[in-house]
């Protein structure tokens, strides 16, 4: 679960991390004064999602007028998929240096792993690998104080910044652990002029597996559409997206790969599904039903049966289109376990099988042109 930045924030502030002073808001008329935040004032538009800046995500003020026209035109905004719902009003920082710390978990190491890069505010993926400091911490260890002296020495800093920096590294690290983080960072860290240290934003994701004892993640604001939440709930993995054709899959694998495929024949996922294993035709009813509500131009089915047997999809598919009134176009593959009883079936709806991945998604793109798409 990736926590949005006013949350990790918060989470930051627990553990004695460095953040800007700030109030969050869901409309303007929240905004009071900003001068009792700061003089100048960024606002932050709280997406789940990086690279707000270039998307217009990121904007300064100078007054509470200012700031209020600022927030109205942000809220509601489109970032990359996600609608703004709330606005960040933090102090405007003096930048001086933009410093990057990150902690991660490098699975192939089997460690954990401490990035850190004296250039930050740009992905770190796009920096070469000679300008990262890379640190593996063994688990059962932990972090070591010579790893920390190493670390915060390859930084551009002076004596007193660097034990600031030190002091920021050891509580990530202890924040990274206890909260169960899979990644834990600060891109920007700001050295300001002044000469402090501010996790300018913060980024936390926290192990699904580890929920369980994190309660209070729980009602962090939920990012899923209410269709995704509906889904969750039941127990069926949907996502939305924003193409027009919905795709029924099992597996994870298969699905990204009917998704891919689509792809490949100018379509796009519109939601997808992945039924996973199942045995119960009720099952494959409600997911199939579910995915109708997203409204989808087409639907492309995709099953490898094994746990799941094809008739067993199929069933529920037929099933499913009884309640219908309105029925979307339909592409269909379904190989694997009882194919043959299920191809009878679905032919007997009105449905034409197709044999290959690559047939079933190219029918799929050819049903929605034809609509118009
Ligand atoms: P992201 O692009 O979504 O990761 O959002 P960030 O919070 O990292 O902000 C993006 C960039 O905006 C930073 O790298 C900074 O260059 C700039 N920025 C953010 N906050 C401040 C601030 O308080 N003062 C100044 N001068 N720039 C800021
Ligand atoms: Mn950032």
């Amino acid at each position: 679960m990736d926590l949005i930045e006013y949350k990790a924030k918060e989470v930051f502030r627990k553990y004695g991390i460095p953040t800007p002073k700030g109030v969050l808001v869901k409309s303007h008329s929240e905004l009071t004064r900003v001068e009792d935040i700061a003089p100048k004032v960024v606002l932050k538009a709280q997406v789940p999602i990086g690279g707000r800046g270039k998307a217009g995500g990121i904007k300064f003020a100078s007054s509470t007028d200012e700031a209020k026209a600022r927030v109205s035109e942000m809220l509601g905004m489109i970032i990359r998929g996600f609608k703004v719902g709330s606005v960040l009003v933090e102090e405007a920082l003096d930048i001086s240096k933009e410093l990057y710390l990150g902690i991660t978990i490098d699975r192939s190491a089997k460690d954990h792993l401490i990035i850190g890069a004296a250039e930050g505010g740009v992905e770190i993926e796009s920096l070469p690998d000679g300008k990262l400091i890379k640190t593996h911490v063994r688990a059962l260890a932990g972090l070591q104080s010579y790893q920390v002296r190493d670390i915060v020495s390859k930084y551009p800093l002076n004596a007193e910044q660097q034990k600031a920096l030190a002091d920021i590294l050891r509580k990530l690290f202890t924040l990274y652990v206890k909260e169960d983080a899979t990644l834990a960072e600060i891109n920007p860290l700001v050295l300001t002029k002044d000469g402090r240290l501010v996790a300018a934003d913060a980024k936390l994701s926290i192990d699904d597996d580890s929920l369980y004892r994190h309660k209070e993640y729980e009602r962090v604001e939920s990012d899923l559409t209410p269709l995704e939440m509906k889904a969750k709930q039941k127990g069926i993995a949907l996502i939305q997206l924003d193409g027009r054709i919905g795709v029924i899959a099992n597996g994870a694998g298969l699905t990204m790969a009917t998704l891919d495929s689509l792809e490949i024949y100018g379509g796009k996922g519109g939601v997808f599904l992945d039924l996973g294993g199942t045995d119960d035709p009720e099952r494959v009813t409600e997911a199939f039903m579910l995915l109708q509500e997203a409204n989808p131009s087409v639907i492309l089915i995709n099953i490898f049966g094994g746990i799941t047997k094809c008739d067993t999809v199929a069933e529920g598919i037929r099933n499913a289109l009884s309640n219908l009134k309105k029925r979307v176009p339909t592409a269909v593959r379904i190989r694997g376990l009882n194919e043959e009883r299920a191809k009878e079936i679905l032919r007997d709806a009105g449905f034409v099988p197709c044999d290959t991945m690559a047939e079933v998604a190219r029918t799929a793109v050819e049903m929605e042109r034809k609509l118009g798409g």
